[in-house]
């Protein structure tokens, strides 16, 4: 068995950093570690396979093999022994390769000369950079410390390779993070828009993985973990009586900064040579990959806990703060893995597009981008890993691909469809002051959907008719403190001046599920899109909602005012709401405050219960609004924020078209005036159908009012009605395909 002593190792990393001092060009020096390794290691061969592209590893030096083979034998990712290192991020450690499971003969290496084989992955921060062999002729498994050294030195070979040490002249391989990239993800929020990277966590750059003076080294990290202890000891004691997710979230910290095996492994990658922010790193690559396989989400949830924490340890070590001293620039893009919607409110309208690796269409944090028109892509893969501050980004919101560093040909094609938009836009500015009047005659008043003040002069550019949704609770999730009943006051007055008499629905406080306050008590909650958020808070704790209540009173001073109350599930909840806007009111009264000249009080219709209610709440209600987000998900039972059950089932479903065509009929039948509000209304498909099922009103974000008027006016909704109801009874699942067929033919 091969053994390497702690010593060894060290040596070894000395010699790896004096190769990587020399002035060698990148493919001579990869070529003098790999033989620095091989002799180490006592074995015959070491190779080093880094990715060509995504899917190909590619040998890129050798110390045994034929040398010939040299980037000229590749493998697909899963291929051979090689490709399944890569493939799973796992050691393989076998005496007998050629007989061992997957094994792929490469006979212009000359590798069946070699019996054992030990393959590491070098990888980066959950980043697969390639694969880091020895084989000796000799059949013999390599020792655990041999395992150990050779991961060691793959951390070693990973973070040169991300310093840019085996590029340039005679380069070994293309240059990380500098060649074009292109990433596809989920469209969330057209538009098409260049700009440069800003990533919203930026990365911890580790310049000195080796280290002479492991003492030193380990004097560092413990030094550093004893502030990352007595920080979050900190947090725990101002968070001991809050929010018991986080709670459980810092305890997990504790346990971690605690435990005494995360502590060992740490300790021995120093006493191999590493510098402490290297084990770090190392210690963290490793969850990483882990956490790529792990399928348990508790389990998942406690490696990514370990993963923040690493950062912490990283940010302390190398003095690198979240403030990178990078300056935000002219353009940004922002990539981030998630966001909330309050963080992204803080961007605002700085921003020119945003890329998630994670994210989702449904969530509110979209719904922000699509309220500011800023074009988002969600679910795009290695984003996060592949940006760097600053890179030249280009982001097709059409298409839902994003273009990293694009090179000159995407630029001038992108830059095209960027002014072909602008054209668009011409076109939908020439007819803002029309009446978005179908072929067949029928008018749709199209309104605009709101929540933050810089919306309002949308009400003038777009050519909508009013406000057909201010979400309140936007104001809310921007500040750190609950807001004033004088400042809320002070901004609805603002929202109804700046409205110049076009009517406002304002919808009352719309919290729980994503919409989180931060200082509001958060309750721990199994499902909390189904859970205790909008009215039912409002409700239970009423003195907010009345807060609100006499703000908008004393805002409109006499003007008409609208109200709307969301996530009404049953008649009740209505009529609870509707007498505290009477005690309000009453109050308001007899404190002397003008009341408003005409007060209408609706409800969103949001939950399928609501379609089913007694005549009498449709009488009562002065009018509805279907919620279209929230009404799909609980149609469909498909969380509006989870991609993968979300986009099974079209809004352009026949069974979800019968049903909004119910509401329409009980509401004509009731006289009770009806619109839609969610995000559908703002996609002209979309907006097309639902006029067609008799909706007449519709209320969607700003920069969908050109767009949904431009094809309303060239449909006829009696044909649109028809196609859809042919397609029902041909018993198509979704009209789509027929209705996008009739709209090509126009
Ligand atoms: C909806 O559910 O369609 C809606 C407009 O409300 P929100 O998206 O804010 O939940
Ligand atoms: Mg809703």
């Amino acid at each position: 068995m091969v053994k390497t002593t702690e010593s060894e190792s060290r040596n070894l990393l000395m010699r790896l950093r004096e190769a990587m001092a020399g002035d060698d060009a990148g493919q001579a020096r990869l070529d003098k570690i790999t033989q620095l390794i091989a002799d180490s290691m006592q074995s015959e061969v070491c190779s080093v396979y880094l990715f060509r592209d995504d899917e190909t590893l590619e040998l890129c030096a050798t110390q045994g093999l034929n040398v010939e083979s040299v980037h000229q034998t590749r493998m697909r990712i899963g291929e051979g022994l090689v490709g399944h290192v890569a493939r799973y991020g796992k050691v393989i450690n076998t005496p007998d390769a050629p007989n061992a499971k997957g094994f792929r003969y490469m006979p212009e290496t000359g590798e069946e000369r070699f019996s054992s084989f030990l393959g590491v992955p070098i990888q980066r921060l959950g980043e697969m950079l390639g694969v880091l062999v020895v084989q000796s002729k000799e059949g013999r498994e390599f020792s655990s410390d041999a395992v150990y050294a050779l991961e060691v030195v793959a951390m070693v070979i990973a973070e040169m390779t991300e310093l840019g040490a085996f590029v340039g002249e005679g380069a070994a391989l293309s240059p990380l993070h500098q060649q074009p990239v292109l990433l596809r993800g989920t469209i969330a929020q057209e538009g098409a828009v260049e700009g440069h990277v800003w990533l919203h966590e930026p990365r911890v750059v580790v310049t000195n993985p080796i280290a002479d003076d492991p003492h030193r080294e380990l004097e560092r990290l413990h030094e550093a973990v004893e502030e990352l202890r007595v920080g979050v000891d900190k947090m725990l004691e101002v968070t001991q009586t809050g929010d018991k997710e986080q709670l459980q979230v810092l305890e997990a910290y504790r346990m971690f900064a605690n435990s005494k095996g995360w502590m060992r492994r740490m300790e021995e990658d120093i006493g191999r040579g590493l510098s402490a922010e290297a084990a770090v790193e190392k210690e963290q690559s490793q969850a990483r990959a882990r956490m790529g396989q792990v399928q348990d989400a508790y389990l998942r949830e406690r490696l990514s806990d370990l993963d923040d924490l690493s950062n912490r340890l990283l940010r302390i070590l190398t003095g690198q703060g979240s403030e990178t001293g990078a300056e935000l620039p002219e353009d940004p893009v922002l990539i981030a893995r998630n966001i909330g919607p309050g963080e992204l409110l803080e961007y605002g309208r700085n921003l020119r597009g945003i890329v998630l690796e994670e994210g989702s269409v449904g969530s509110h944090a979209a719904i922000i981008a699509r309220a500011l028109a800023i074009p988002l892509v969600v679910h795009t893969k290695r984003i996060t890993t592949e940006a760097l501050n600053g890179d030249h980004i280009m982001v097709d919101g059409e298409q839902g691909v994003v273009h990293l560093r694009p090179d000159d040909t995407v630029v001038s094609a992108f830059r095209d469809k960027i002014a072909m938009q602008a054209k668009a836009q011409e076109r939908y500015a020439s007819i803002r002051d029309k009446q978005a009047l179908t072929r067949d005659g029928r008018r749709v008043h199209l309104l605009m959907n709101a929540g933050l003040m810089a919306d309002l002069p949308s009400l003038e550019n777009s050519g909508a008719e009013g406000v057909g949704l201010f979400r309140t609770e936007l104001q809310f999730l921007v500040r750190n403190q609950m807001p004033k009943r004088s400042e809320l006051v002070a901004l609805y007055q603002r929202v109804l001046d700046a409205a110049g008499g076009k009517r406002v629905v304002f919808r009352t406080l719309d919290i729980g599920s994503d919409k989180v306050l931060p200082y509001m008590k958060p309750t721990d909650e199994p499902n909390p899109a189904l859970g205790w958020r909008a009215i039912r808070v409002g409700l239970d704790k009423p003195g907010v909602m009345r807060m609100q209540l006499q703000a908008l009173i004393r805002a409109a001073n006499g003007r008409p005012l609208t109200v709307m109350f969301p996530f009404v599930a049953q008649f009740e909840e209505f009529r609870d709401a509707k007498a505290e806007v009477e005690k309000t009111l009453e109050r308001e009264r007899r404190l002397g405050h003008a009341l408003p000249e005409k007060l209408e009080v609706g409800a969103m219709l949001e939950t399928p219960s609501l379609a089913f209610a007694p005549q009498k709440f449709f009488d009562e209600v002065e009018f509805l609004s279907i919620g279209g987000n929230d009404l799909k998900q609980f149609f469909f039972a498909a969380d509006r924020e989870n991609e993968r059950v979300r986009k099974r089932y079209d809004t352009l479903n026949v069974s979800y078209l019968s049903f909004i065509a119910q509401i329409v009929e009980r509401c004509e039948k009731s006289g009770t005036p009806l619109s839609f509000c969610g995000e559908d209304a703002g996609r002209p498909i979309e907006a097309v159908c639902l006029a067609a099922m008799g909706l007449r009103v519709l209320s969607m974000r700003p920069a969908s009012v050109g767009p949904v008027k431009s094809l309303l006016m060239r449909v006829d909704l009696n044909d649109i009605r028809k196609i859809i109801t042919d397609a029902r009874h041909r018993g198509e699942q979704t009209v789509r395909p027929a209705v996008m067929q009739y709209l090509r033919e126009l």
